[in-house]
């Protein structure tokens, strides 16, 4: 069977692609000639997700997956959330937008986390699915580490003394929100092809 993911990340893909079962064929947006970016409008992780994938799904009636995560801050009232990419601004610049949400924590005691992950997934038949993921953890006041992307510097996870910048990408891939959400759409697939 083959699956369109809703993304132009062609790394993305592949990732996706190394973790599914033999039958299953991940293909990007690009491969569907879908050049444009879809417009993210929902307020919410799962809105932007199902936007994503209606989409896809509504252009080419193919079964389409579609991914949309983000980083909750509690005191925030969970802030930047859906906003996350650009929440300083359209150029996405991650190390801006981390230093708008310490601006933003400053003098706030609560400093609690967590990211999220809203996966829609819709089938050959038309039917809609959603699994999600997430991971609790604490903002910390200065960045710290080099991995990954976004706000890893500044995000420790619930359990270790490590932000997701300072921990192995094998760490972060095995309790990571996206992992999760990951997981259960491989449990699922797994269920219907029994
Ligand atoms: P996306 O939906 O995966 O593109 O994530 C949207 C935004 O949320 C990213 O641009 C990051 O700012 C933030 N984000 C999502 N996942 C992570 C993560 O694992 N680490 C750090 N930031 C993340």
């Amino acid at each position: 069977m083959k699956i369109c993911f809703a993304s132009h990340n062609a790394n993305k893909v592949k990732e996706l692609n190394q973790l599914m079962p033999d039958d299953i064929q991940i293909i990007g947006l690009d491969e569907l000639q879908i050049t444009e970016d879809i417009q993210e409008t929902g307020k919410t992780l799962e809105e932007n997700s199902l936007i994503k994938a209606r989409y896809v799904y509504d252009k080419h009636r193919l079964p389409v997956l579609a991914d949309d995560s983000g980083l909750l801050v509690t005191t925030l009232n969970g802030e930047p959330g859906v906003y996350s990419a650009r929440y300083a601004g359209l150029e996405k610049d991650d190390n801006k937008n981390m230093d708008l949400l310490l601006s933003n924590l400053k003098g706030k005691t609560d400093k609690s986390a967590e990211f999220q992950t809203v996966i829609t997934f819709i089938d050959s038949e038309g039917d809609t699915h959603q699994f999600k993921g997430h991971v609790e953890g604490e903002i910390i006041t200065e960045k710290r580490g080099t991995n990954g992307f976004g706000y890893d510097p500044i995000f420790m996870p619930k359990g270790y003394d490590k932000t997701f910048a300072e921990l192995s990408s094998e760490v972060k891939n095995r309790i990571s929100h996206r992992a999760k959400a990951i997981q259960k759409l491989l449990e699922h697939l797994h269920h219907v092809s029994q």
